[in-house]
């Protein structure tokens, strides 16, 4: 494997055609580049102006630009290889402070979004790993918008750096994979970057949460990788035929192989597994629901984390009642399950999967040509 930041052969490069931005090669590809700045001023460079760029970039956060030990004719022709993957379009502020959600343009124009989460125990940062999703999900707005790119290692590493200059003194501990994107259809860049936060950002890797729709040879890869993430599986039922129709992957993949996949991650790295079970008004918070769940969650020792459906414009079911959902969860844990209500963050400013935008990309749309997004099918009117 090479290991110059130019494109690389494996899928662990930028996606097709997108130039590598400061946060895409690794320490040995900092290497190369300092050396091609070398060559190209005629100098031969010190090994330890790499360690300097790299203190600056992990360390110190900030671009080649304000790397202060290094001589300032590096510092230009460095900051032009290694541009800023995120430009701020948009950043909101809410709970008082305590989440902040950032919609950021990418060099090709693409939109992504990133969310940071002060607790008084934590802080966390939910990150995307993709330009819209190809899962197709229905109720989900990253789902609805369709794929259009796989992220960049450089552009993941990224959305925490700049979440943690946001957050200043208050450390960033942990990175969920839940923003934009299912990260497991982009492994090798998703993967290169959990490496990246690991090693040069030095999270500990029981702070890192991989969030899976349930693609299971990526589950089973995970499991063989050595460094022991966190699995959350967004679940939402536990039977096949409802589980088909809201998460379209499980007709490739059904709930036994998922559960034999999620077994094997258990067992080879000891981590806790975790289900994510988004609420939906009488299609997945029946009793016979919460039976199902609680049957599949407890030989695999998960915990559960329940939530309300957040509405989006695609999908006209609501999300279940605070008391359905607090009576959901009595059920689930009646029968040996293990099942919290998440705390919800950011709903005044529209914190959720996608959502941010959506409203952007929806506004964008009705200015131009006036024409409405059509909805995702959804299951209004079932009997379910
Ligand atoms: N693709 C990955 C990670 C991104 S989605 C996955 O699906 O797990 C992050 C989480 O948001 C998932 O659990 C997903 O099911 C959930 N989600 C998506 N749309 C939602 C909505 N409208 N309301 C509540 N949760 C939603
Ligand atoms: Fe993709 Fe996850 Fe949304 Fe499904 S829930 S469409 S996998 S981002």
């Amino acid at each position: 494997m090479t290991s110059t930041p130019a494109a690389s052969p494996t899928t662990a490069g930028p996606p097709g055609g997108l130039r590598p931005s400061r946060y895409d090669p690794d320490r040995a590809g900092l290497d190369v580049l300092v050396a091609e700045v070398g060559e190209a001023t005629g100098t031969a460079l010190p090994s330890y102006r790499v360690d300097q760029l790299w203190q600056g970039l992990y360390r110190d956060l900030v671009g080649p630009e304000d790397v202060s030990t290094l001589p300032k004719a590096l510092r230009g022709p460095l900051a032009d290889l290694l541009p800023p993957a995120l430009t701020e379009d948009t950043r909101s502020v809410g709970d008082d402070g305590d989440t902040v959600k950032w919609l950021w343009r990418l060099a090709d124009g693409s939109l992504i979004e990133t969310v940071l989460m002060h607790y008084e125990e934590r802080s966390t940062v939910c990150v995307s790993s993709q330009v819209g999703c190809a899962m197709g999900c229905g109720f989900c707005a990253t789902g609805q918008m369709g794929f259009d790119r796989h992220l960049s290692t450089g552009e993941i590493v990224e959305q925490v750096v700049r979440a943690q200059v946001e957050a200043g003194d208050r450390r960033v501990s942990n990175v969920v994979f839940m923003g934009m994107g299912e990260p497991l259809a982009n492994y090798d860049r998703t993967w290169a970057a959990v490496q990246r936060l690991h090693g040069d950002l030095g999270l500990s890797a029981r702070h890192i949460t991989i969030s899976t729709v349930g693609v299971v040879p990526g589950i089973r890869r995970l499991a063989t990788e050595g460094l022991p993430i966190n699995l959350a599986v967004s679940l939402h039922a536990a039977d096949d035929d409802l589980r088909d129709e809201l998460v379209p992957i499980n007709r490739r993949y059904p709930l036994d192989e998922l559960a034999d996949a999620c077994r094997e991650h258990v067992t080879t790295t000891g981590r806790r597994l975790s289900f994510e079970w988004a609420l939906i008004h009488d299609v997945n918070d029946r009793p016979e629901d919460a039976v199902r769940l609680a049957d599949y969650a407890r030989p695999l020792g998960a915990h559960v984390n329940l939530i309300p459906l957040n509405p989006t414009p695609g999908w006209p079911t609501r999300g279940s009642s605070p008391a359905r959902v607090r009576q959901f969860a009595e059920d689930v844990n009646a029968r040996g399950g293990n099942a919290t209500i998440r705390r919800t963050r950011g709903t005044e400013i529209d914190a959720a999967c996608g959502q941010l935008r959506t409203d952007r990309t929806n506004a964008d749309i009705l200015n131009t040509d006036g024409s409405v997004p059509v909805p995702a099918p959804g299951r209004q009117g079932s009997s379910r």
